[in-house]
């Protein structure tokens, strides 16, 4: 079964929590009074799932609690489980970002598996691909997520903690590749059978 990612939304009675990520209902109510002009500043939402909550700023409709680098969805055509690590990846990228990057790398191990690759040493899974002709780009990108991701597990020169913008690009780079090798392949399949559908109708 397909879950969609619904992400926080202002006032809206069900999303994707921001704490523990199950899609859960959430009672909202007022907090933080200005008692000079007698109103409330910021709204509360309950997830009734892990009984936590977030706290969001009436004027701009923004969530300041808990706080959270807004990563893009998901790429649609991911499969579930990638999805999965992906969405557990974006909750933490703003206490662990060196934490994001390592499952971002297991992402695309996973990722590797659907390409029908062993997922299991992502450098010759890589290498695989790029002696298959892959797009110089794409073998770039996977790169980067390995190497990126490595380092997040064996600290090294670049210290991704001080660098959140370097996990957050490779929230990108995932979606990059799955809209290169999967998104793109099921579109110019659709086509295909549209083509094949239509020859047999004559
Ligand atoms: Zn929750």
């Amino acid at each position: 079964m397909e879950i969609k990612y619904y992400p926080p939304v202002f006032l809206q009675n069900s999303f994707h929590c921001p704490h523990c990520n199950v899609y859960s209902h959430m009672k909202w109510g007022d907090t933080c009074l200005d008692s000079y002009y007698n109103k409330y500043l910021c709204s509360i939402a309950f997830c009734n799932h892990c009984k936590k909550h977030s706290i969001w700023l009436k004027e701009t409709k923004e969530m300041l609690y808990p706080k959270k680098i807004n990563t893009p969805l998901p790429n649609e055509d991911l499969k579930e489980n990638i999805k999965q690590i992906y969405n557990e990846a974006a909750i933490i990228l703003n206490d662990s970002p060196r934490a994001a990057c390592a499952l971002m790398r297991l992402a695309l191990q996973e990722l590797m598996k659907e390409l029908g690759e062993k997922g299991k040493d992502l450098a010759s899974d890589i290498l695989n691909l790029k002696n298959k002709g892959l797009d110089e780009q794409i073998i770039k990108a996977c790169e980067i997520v390995r190497i990126v991701g490595n380092n997040a597990v064996h600290p090294g020169i670049i210290d991704i903690n001080d660098n959140p913008e370097i996990a957050y690009c490779l929230f990108e780079m995932i979606n990059l590749i799955a809209e290169k090798l999967i998104t793109q392949k099921i579109k110019t399949e659709k086509l295909f059978n549209k083509i094949q559908n239509l020859k047999n109708k004559k």
